[in-house]
């Protein structure tokens, strides 16, 4: 027995990727030639499993922006946002994303992993409850552990299933926190964030939507699928990244409750980190603006996302019904999912490989993401490796 055994697992699946000569898990990006393209491990690839939705990570703004920045105020900020790490920017970008989602306050974190952890370990505590999606991402299910509250389960994307639990609460409800998310990250599918809110309402409780994936694909200038649903008004709390529409990293939370201002003094993800660095920061404002600015991006999002959607569903392809910017190939067998990683990738397409326990069932997934920079040409090659691959 040692404190290394439980490593055994990993050790077995490194040597099983080794023995066929891929490592899918942690490939390296060796050269970027634009943002649909790169070198990855040796080989020429196009782009299909970022989340790179709207191709903002070599625009020319964002690049100067945070050139600027970094040559006036340093690579880093060195320290917390309690501390020494409160710079203007921070400043002026929550002023920005507050603006943005019409809300009275906005509070930065240092990764869209720390918002929504940070929030979801700081809303609810003891003797509370928190409420939420049984296909939530690893950031929410750390923060609720760490929180201290109750915590129950509802069946995915099943208002039903919520209503029920909330139900057998009773006067607890209005101690008590649900977490849903707005596209959800491995399938794309969308919560139906009326209905949720609409239970939301009748029984007095708070409400948190985590809009990572939705921020800039949905809604009016992008403001996400709580905006895009109508309920911006029942949303407490809305969390989501920079990493993926915004092409930096960094996350944020923003609401109407004044009290999201005192979450700096309570929220540990918050208080115990460096702040994000000037050029993040300067980059970040920037892609908030554009995102505004150039609604085209948006639309050609959603039409590569329907051109990837339909073409992949021809082919007789395990795809949900639903279209949205990540579309998710269901395979049964373990073996399929990473043999047809790998025939993808040598035929120059590079796409996420996710297995269990990362995947929301048993199945495996080739996880496609399209951003609004793919032509149609690339998506053509896409669908054209798909169906070259064997059963
Ligand atoms: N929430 C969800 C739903 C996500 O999918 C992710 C990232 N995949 C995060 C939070 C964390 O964001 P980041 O990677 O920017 O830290």
């Amino acid at each position: 027995m040692s404190l290394f055994e439980k490593f055994g697992q990993y050790q077995e699946m490194c040597d099983y990727f080794e023995q066929r000569g891929t490592m899918p898990f942690g490939a390296v990006t060796e050269r970027s030639l634009s943002s649909t393209e790169a070198i990855v491990n040796g080989h020429r690839v196009i782009l299909a499993g970022t989340n790179n939705y709207l191709g903002l990570n070599f625009d020319p703004e964002a690049i100067a922006a945070a050139q600027r920045a970094i040559e006036e105020s340093g690579t880093g900020t060195t320290g917390s946002r309690m501390a020494n790490g409160t710079f203007a920017g921070h400043v002026l970008l929550e002023r920005e994303l507050a603006e943005f989602f019409n809300t009275k306050a906005a509070v930065l974190f240092s990764t869209g992993y720390s918002a929504t952890m940070g929030m979801s370990a700081t809303l609810a505590g003891p003797g509370e409850v928190i409420l939420l999606d049984a296909d939530s991402h690893a950031s929410i299910y750390d923060g609720v552990r760490l929180s201290g509250a109750e915590i129950i389960r509802f069946r995915h994307n099943d208002p039903a299933d919520l209503e029920k639990r909330l139900r057998r609460l009773g006067k607890r409800t209005e101690k008590t926190l649900i977490i849903v998310e707005g596209i959800y990250s491995m399938l794309g599918d969308i919560a139906p964030l009326a209905e949720i809110a609409a239970i939301k309402r009748k029984y007095g409780a708070c409400l948190m939507v985590d809009e990572a994936h939705s921020l800039g694909v949905m809604g009016d200038d992008g403001r996400g699928a709580a905006a895009a649903a109508g309920i911006e008004a029942d949303t407490d709390f809305i969390v989501g990244t920079f990493s993926k529409s915004l092409a930096s990293i960094g996350g944020y939370c923003v609401s109407n409750h004044p009290e999201l201002e005192l979450v700096r003094f309570a929220a540990r993800a918050y208080i115990f980190t460096a702040s994000a660095s000037p050029s993040v920061i300067a980059s970040t404002r920037v892609a908030l603006r554009l995102m505004q600015q150039r609604p085209e991006l948006r639309k050609q999002l959603w039409k590569n996302a329907r051109q990837l959607h339909e073409q992949l569903t021809e082919l007789g392809l395990q795809v949900d019904s639903h279209v949205s910017p990540v579309v998710a190939v269901k395979t049964e067998s373990m073996e399929t999912a990473i043999r047809w990683w790998e025939e993808l990738f040598q035929k120059g397409i590079f796409v996420n490989l996710v297995i269990p326990p990362a995947s929301p069932s048993t199945y495996s997934l080739l996880r496609c993401s399209v951003s609004a920079a793919h032509s149609t040409e690339q998506i053509q090659q896409i669908t054209d490796a798909f169906s070259t691959l064997t059963a």
